[in-house]
């Protein structure tokens, strides 16, 4: 029997229609479905974030093939769009949500090239059927800051807040963290472990493996124009650069430490 001994995690934001043609932080449903068939028919499967921290602490081992769906800031397409389909293939996933937002709209300021225009967040009867359905909440701050920008007490507040809103909708305190923006430093890190959380995760690409950080969880970031193709390229290699260049340079590489 062979074991995952390196599990990817997958973040996506939106599903639902793109803003613009630019707007890669969004996902089509029917790509998002595509997507998903051609992870399972490549032997692939999700497994719980509950799961992967277990494995990650070597209580639990995961079978070749595993990986994490995780789904930031909270719109309302994971619920219409994504969760069907999940749930025809029981695959869970988790939403790190902007827990001062519920039910009300991505109001913050987005750092990309071109602007997104905010989009409706899932309010609290929404997120219990996502509950219902096996989908793991956890935090993405109370208010979308850049947590690095926020003073000691700030920060504190909005983190330990965000874990409590959290298990205001499941019965339990949020054990993980996703920093928005993926902003995160010394500080920041070393706050969320004093503010009671278990693990935090980033946006820097890569694998995980189970002697990593607690709190710089790595994660692939899958965007709306990614082809099937694209992003089993990202999962194999581990990053976010799906083109095929990136298949060729990763056998080439490998071929040249080999001879
Ligand atoms: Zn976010």
């Amino acid at each position: 029997m062979h074991y995952a001994q390196r599990i990817p995690v997958l973040m996506y934001h939106r599903v639902g229609e793109p803003d613009h043609a630019h707007d890669i932080y969004c996902i089509r449903p029917d790509r998002f479905a595509a997507q998903m068939r051609s992870l399972s028919k490549n032997g692939y499967s999700a497994v719980s974030i509950e799961d992967f921290d277990a494995w990650r602490h070597g209580t639990k081992s995961l079978p070749p093939g595993a990986f994490v769906l995780t789904f930031d800031d909270g719109f309302t397409g994971v619920r219409d769009y994504a969760a069907p389909i999940l749930q025809k293939m029981g695959w869970p996933a988790t939403v790190f949500l902007v827990t001062g937002k519920l039910g009300g709209d991505s109001n913050w300021q987005v750092t990309t090239d071109q602007p997104m225009r905010p989009h409706r967040l899932m309010d609290q009867a929404q997120l219990l059927e996502l509950l219902e359905q096996g989908f793991s909440l956890h935090s993405h701050s109370v208010n979308h800051h850049d947590l690095t920008m926020l003073d000691e007490a700030e920060l504190l507040k909005d983190l330990i807040e965000s874990r409590e809103n959290i298990a205001g909708l499941s019965g339990k305190p949020a054990a993980y963290l996703a920093y928005p923006y993926g902003r995160n430093d010394d500080r920041v890190r070393d706050l969320t472990k004093r503010a009671g959380y278990v693990a935090a995760f980033s946006v820097e690409s890569g694998f995980n493996r189970p002697d990593g950080d607690d709190f710089r969880i790595r994660r692939l970031d899958v965007f709306g124009t990614d082809t099937p193709a694209m992003l089993l390229r990202k999962i194999r290699l581990g990053c976010n650069d799906g083109r095929l260049s990136s298949l060729v340079r990763y056998y080439a590489r490998r071929l040249l430490k080999k001879s």
